[in-house]
């Protein structure tokens, strides 16, 4: 299986309650690699055009409310299937519904508050690191 990339966000839930390291241990034992890692705190314009996407749905505005609320770390993974193996790893949207052993089981406060966004196709993840990244941030 190839090598591949896909981009990762610790969600300000989990900064909040001081979660960063616990998440990436996770990450990293799920057999992915931080090859690109910082914190900041998204602006309102960053977090509306990071969820374009989402702009019609009923929760858009409290979603980027909450993703301004407070610090994220915002991070390039590296590994084997990158984007499945995170998706797997993070667990379902809602916790209700992830498994066990998942970040999202362990550590979500809610479907919103879920702890950890991943890109969910190579497309996108391209997309995601390049708006967040500049190339020479990521070093594999
Ligand atoms: P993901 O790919 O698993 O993160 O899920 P989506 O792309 O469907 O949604 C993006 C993010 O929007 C989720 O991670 C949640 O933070 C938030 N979200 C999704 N569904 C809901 C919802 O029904 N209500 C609220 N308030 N937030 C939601």
């Amino acid at each position: 299986m190839a090598v591949t990339r896909t981009f990762s966000i610790i969600k300000p839930d989990a900064t909040r309650r001081n979660l960063t390291g616990a998440v990436t241990k996770m990450l990293e034992e799920a057999g992915l690699r931080v090859v690109a890692s910082k914190r900041i705190q998204m602006s309102k314009e960053q977090a509306e055009g990071f969820y374009a996407v989402h702009k019609e749905r009923p929760f858009f505005g409290e979603l980027v409310e909450f993703m301004t609320s407070g610090p994220v770390v915002v991070q390039v993974l590296e590994g084997e299937d990158a984007v499945a193996r995170n998706r797997k790893v993070m667990g379902a949207t809602n916790p209700a519904d992830a498994d066990e052993g998942t970040i999202r089981k362990t550590f979500a406060e809610s479907i919103e508050a879920n702890s950890v966004h991943g890109s969910d196709s190579d497309e996108n993840a391209k997309i995601e690191i390049d708006f967040f990244f500049k190339p020479e941030e990521i070093v594999g």
